[in-house]
């Protein structure tokens, strides 16, 4: 029987393996490998961030997912991949895993294009722990500033204005009055400043419609400085340039978060795949150039836009569609002995941005949309995908845990 090894339970990885269970009718068997035994929402990891959810609102387990019968979830570091003799190599295991096809779906990590003291000096939010560890770092914040008076603990500074950075700067004027509470302070004493190197925000949306955006943080009280470089992080301070050629200018903060963009899994130039900052250029059928029985979905791959020099940006929901691609594939290879699929084409439902949680702006199903009925085009674009996953949103409802006790 063949075997199929997903590597990662993020979006691509849980919707392929969902599909699959389905699809394959007990002609294949699934491996599943993650290094946590739950999925969480990266595209909420901001709520967690400013408080807004708890940790277990974005997170569930995998387990509930899985139909033991067809599917072996291992929980494990992926090390290495070795598409030339189809092995997995694992942390925690001697063997290696062997694989008939493999689909890697390993997701997203921090880019901080080797600024000095990035990574030592600020926050990153790329999982639910490092989520929950900025809250945690701005609740003890505004509970010290009660002790110090030190204004810099009231100061929050964001690092990188793209979607990540303005969701983010949005969650946290949401939660302001609560940290102003704690402080002791009103809540426009908590100062949010968005530190961006371009002079043009938000490149992918028109001009209207980006200016829009830049309007509402700034109507918000988020202080958005543009065309500033950083270029260095010390401890509470971001050092930038300002413009072209003037010297360095600095910020000072308690709280300093680092979501200057991102970059696929480490693992892809572990495994001496032909990457850019973690990312393959796939073939038509999603696979790696030289091995047609590896798939790479998700943030690890990198998908040509027709008629463009660049790949589609990376999303959830670009994601779930590579999924859905992929485990037609495989089932039509595993059970029909052939492939029947087109090539991938990806059509996509919208990109908007929400700011808060009632404002949101972007496009959606080819309209512009703004404030309050973007953010139900947002939030229906996220539920159409999960429920595409397969009664995901039930789940969300009602099968929650508690990660943290
Ligand atoms: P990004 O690359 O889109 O944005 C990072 C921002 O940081 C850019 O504006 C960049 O100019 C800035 N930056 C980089 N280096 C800098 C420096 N040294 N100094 C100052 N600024 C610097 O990354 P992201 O926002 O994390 O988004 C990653 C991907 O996820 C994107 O494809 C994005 O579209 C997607 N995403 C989508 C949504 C959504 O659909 N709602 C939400 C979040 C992220």
């Amino acid at each position: 029987m063949k075997k199929i090894v997903v590597l990662g339970a993020g979006y691509a990885g849980l919707k392929t393996v969902v599909l699959l269970q389905k699809k394959l009718k007990g002609e294949g068997r699934i491996v599943l490998v993650d290094r946590n035994t739950y999925h969480y929402e990266a595209t909420d990891l901001h709520e967690v961030a400013a408080g807004n959810l708890p940790p277990a609102k974005i997170s569930y387990q995998v387990s509930d997912l899985i139909n033991s019968k067809v599917t072996t979830f291992i929980q494990d570091e992926v090390v290495k991949i070795n598409p030339d003799d189809k092995t997995v190599e694992l942390a925690h295991r001697e063997q290696p895993l062997d694989y008939d096809y493999c689909v890697v779906s390993l997701g997203f990590t921090s880019e901080t294009f080797g600024i000095e003291g990035a990574k030592e000096n600020t926050l990153q939010m790329t999982n639910v722990k490092e989520a929950l560890e900025i809250h945690r770092h701005i609740v003890d914040k505004m509970k010290d500033y009660k002790i110090t008076k030190n204004p810099d603990d009231l100061k929050i500074i964001v690092c990188g204005a793209g979607f990540t950075g303005i969701e983010l700067a949005g969650a946290l004027v949401d939660a302001r009055p609560r940290y102003a509470q704690i402080a002791g302070v009103k809540p426009e004493d908590i100062q949010i400043s968005l530190i961006e190197a371009s002079e043009r925000l938000l490149p992918m949306f028109n001009q209207d419609l980006a200016n829009y955006g830049v309007n509402l943080v700034k109507k918000l009280g988020v202080h958005l400085y543009t065309s500033c470089l950083i270029s260095r992080i010390k401890p509470s301070t971001v050092i930038y340039q300002h413009g072209r050629g003037n010297g360095d200018e600095s910020m000072t903060a308690g709280t300093i978060i680092w979501t200057t963009g991102v970059s696929g899994s480490p693992v892809m130039a572990e495994s001496g795949f032909n990457e850019r900052r973690g990312r393959v250029v796939v073939t038509d059928h999603l696979n790696d150039p030289d091995h047609e029985d590896l798939y790479i979905i998700g943030d690890v791959a990198a998908v040509m836009a027709p008629g463009s020099p660049r790949p589609y940006p990376t999303t959830a929901q670009l994601a779930l569609s590579m999924a859905d691609y992929v485990a037609d594939d495989i089932a039509d290879r595993v059970r029909k002995g052939e492939r029947l699929s087109e090539p991938y084409s990806y059509k996509s439902l919208g990109t908007v941005a929400s700011v808060g949680n009632t404002r949101a702006f972007g496009v959606a199903m080819g309209h512009e949309v703004k404030g309050y009925i973007g953010s139900f085009m947002k939030k229906m674009i996220a539920n159409r995908s999960l429920l595409e996953v397969g009664g995901l949103k039930g789940l969300l409802a009602k099968g929650r845990f508690d990660l943290y006790h």
